[in-house]
């Protein structure tokens, strides 16, 4: 596929850019030549980038958190964003959806490196929505962290904890070559989560 990689110099983008290669996708600069946009950005550049590529016709894949995309819900295009794209991050929201239905109450913790601008983190907010009712999130910004979330699940006389741990930012690539797999038979307009993309 010809991609525009929006955030291509970026913590996430450099590492994504040669993993896209790798897998034999083409990195281009226009959205006139491309046949998907990839964004790896900031809460403020995003809207604005999936704007351009709804314009020009070409179907986004959106990786940055922090921000709102229920704009993009009826666009003539699809735009797919996934607020965590590491395969084992999806298994752990699938996991903790299905625990709570057995346990009375969770909390979330959500650990993340100092320069993460967005909190809670767009998993948190996406692992509580799928847990359902009233789950506290607790956020964590510290040098030396990467990605990290802990679901804790109570019940009396026990705990649960589901943990993921993103260790570098390789973590990342193989979901989003599946979901750059899946974007030209997305239907138009929005699509959230990865997960929708590892049930068929
Ligand atoms: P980062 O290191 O700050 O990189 C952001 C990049 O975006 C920078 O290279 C910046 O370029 C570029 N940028 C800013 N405005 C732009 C614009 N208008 N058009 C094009 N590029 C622009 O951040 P990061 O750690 O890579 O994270 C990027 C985003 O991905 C964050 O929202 C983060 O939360 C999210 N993220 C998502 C996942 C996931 O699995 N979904 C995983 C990790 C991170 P300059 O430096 O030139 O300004």
């Amino acid at each position: 596929m010809r991609i525009v990689l929006n955030g291509r110099r970026g913590k996430v983008g450099s590492v994504l850019a040669p993993g896209l290669e790798a897998a034999g996708h083409m990195l281009v600069d226009s959205l006139d030549e491309a046949e998907a946009m990839v964004d790896f950005t900031t809460p403020a550049a995003v809207a604005g980038n999936v704007r351009a590529a709804v314009a020009a016709g070409v179907p986004s894949m959106v990786g940055t958190t922090g921000w709102d995309p229920e704009e993009f819900r009826d666009a003539p295009v699809s735009v797919f964003y996934a607020p965590n794209f590491a395969i084992g991050a999806v298994l752990m929201m699938r996991f903790a959806a299905e625990a709570a239905r057995h346990l009375e109450r969770a909390e979330i913790v959500e650990l993340h490196h100092a320069a993460k601008l967005d909190s809670p983190s767009g998993t948190a907010r996406l692992t509580a929505e799928r847990i359902g009712g009233d789950v506290p999130i607790h956020s964590v910004r510290l040098p030396g962290l990467n990605a990290h979330q802990e679901v804790i699940l109570g019940s009396a006389g026990q705990t649960l904890t589901i943990r993921h741990d993103a260790l570098s930012r390789e973590a990342y690539t193989p979901g989003v070559l599946l979901a750059l797999e899946r974007l030209p038979g997305l239907p138009p307009g929005l699509t959230v989560g990865l997960d929708a993309l590892l049930r068929d």
